[in-house]
């Protein structure tokens, strides 16, 4: 049997990123960026004040205090967005507001809350300002031409903040992988048929598939069903690749089934790699290609179905949608676990659970009965307790790694 770690590295080197293409700034949200961003000015592109307050000459207010304030002729104004009319000479000050551009002459800025109004058109100063107080200077963050954002960069809300800023409407980001998911099985009844009847069950890998697609970040390129049966098999699996899929994923019909069909067809249309997987829930999982098109079988037990999705699909749609190394796994953390998990060697498990953070630290709980037939296992779960191949069982409080499932 193969470990996850050997079955994963064989995934990825496989799975290859996918060619960029230029999407409008909103569109951008969740993709990879595909080349770097340089500023198209100084930021900021001009000195100006950090506060709303008056703009000074600071040696003016050298000896102002709240009992002997420096009184200073007030002899304009500039709101944000314009420029100031008047140069600051000594004695006199300007009113700015926040963001507008210092006017020429001043070398500090006192907040409205260190002033007084005067008589006449005067303000009184309440304390001393320092020289270059309360000013934004040009080019203090960024310089014309430096690089803000570097290729391979996720792009989320603070990215479309910079990008906007370093006036890109447009962006290139990687292509979003294209995904064809496939339920297989005679026994399986779809979403829109009525009540099965006594044998029949409910698809709900279909639909749960699709989804998990959709919260990779990929694109669900077509959600399909057929039968245990090996031309509808053969003629699914074309239609997928002549449609333009960049990877089907298929569930059930995977194992040592009289009819399971999904090796012999992927076997004569590309390439089969089966794989006995050390893990539980999820044992086999046949991993292979068609032509350009990457195949995962996955099993067809519901949480085995989404789990061996989690640990082997999913990183190898994110690697193809540009992710770095280091987002295309999900975060791993230490935990406490609240009660005791048996286990026999020498699978490594997999438990759905739910982490809350205590006191203490992560504590983890699992989600009850952890058959892989039972969907309702994955309920509420936000962690995969990682148990490892040779335990003989965790105890209540000991320590293990979890990976969490909601974040990116
Ligand atoms: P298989 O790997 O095809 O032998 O399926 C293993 C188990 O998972 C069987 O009990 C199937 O009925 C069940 N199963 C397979 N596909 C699905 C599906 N799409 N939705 C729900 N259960 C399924
Ligand atoms: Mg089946």
């Amino acid at each position: 049997m193969l470990s996850v770690e050997e079955a994963l590295a064989g995934i990825l080197a496989q799975s290859n990123r996918l060619p960029s293409e230029a999407v409008s700034l909103m569109e951008a949200q969740g993709r990879v960026l595909a080349e770097a961003i340089t500023a198209e000015c100084d930021l900021p592109p001009f000195d100006n004040s950090a506060v709303d307050g008056y703009a000074v000459l600071s040696t003016d207010t050298e000896s102002a205090s709240s009992d002997t304030p420096v009184t200073l002729r007030v002899i304009g104004e500039v709101v944000a967005g314009e420029l100031a009319e008047q140069q600051l000479l000594t004695g006199a000050a300007i009113r700015v507001m926040t963001g507008a551009p210092m006017p020429v002459g001043a070398d500090a800025m006192v907040m409205v809350e260190d002033t007084r109004l005067g008589g006449g058109n005067t303000v009184q100063i309440l304390l001393p300002a320092r020289k270059h107080d309360h000013i934004r200077f040009r080019g203090e963050e960024v310089r014309q031409g430096d690089t803000v954002l570097t290729e391979g960069t996720p792009i989320y809300s603070t990215q479309i903040g910079l990008l906007a800023r370093a006036g890109h409407g447009q962006v290139r980001v990687y292509r979003r992988p294209r995904v064809a998911v496939i339920s297989t099985g005679d026994e399986l009844i779809g979403i829109e048929e009525p009540t099965p009847p006594l044998g029949k069950i409910r698809d709900s890998n279909r639909y749960a598939l699709g989804s998990m697609v959709q919260e990779a970040g990929a694109i669900l390129h077509s959600l399909t069903h057929i039968p245990d049966d090996l031309e509808a098999t053969e003629a699914a699996f074309r239609q997928c690749v002549d449609s333009g899929a960049d990877v089907i994923v298929t569930a059930g019909g995977v194992s040592v089934g009289d009819r399971d069909y999904v090796k012999p067809v992927l076997e004569k249309l590309g390439r089969l790699e089966f794989w006995r997987i050390a893990m539980k829930p999820g044992k086999p999982l046949a991993f292979g290609q068609i032509g350009n098109t990457l195949f995962f079988g996955l099993p067809g037990n519901p949480v085995s179905a989404m789990v061996t999705f989690e640990l082997f699909a999913r990183p190898a749609l994110r690697k193809m949608a540009g992710y770095p190394d280091n987002a295309i796994m999900r975060p791993i953390i230490a935990v406490t676990l609240s009660e005791p998990i048996p286990h026999t060697p020498p699978r490594r498990e997999y438990a759905r659970a739910i982490v809350t953070l205590e006191q203490s630290g992560f504590v983890a709980t699992t989600t009850g009965n952890q058959g892989s037939s039972r969907l309702s296992s994955m309920m509420g779960a936000n962690a995969l307790i990682v148990i490892p191949e040779y335990s003989n069982g965790l105890d209540a409080g000991e320590q293990a790694q979890a990976l969490l499932l909601n974040l990116k």
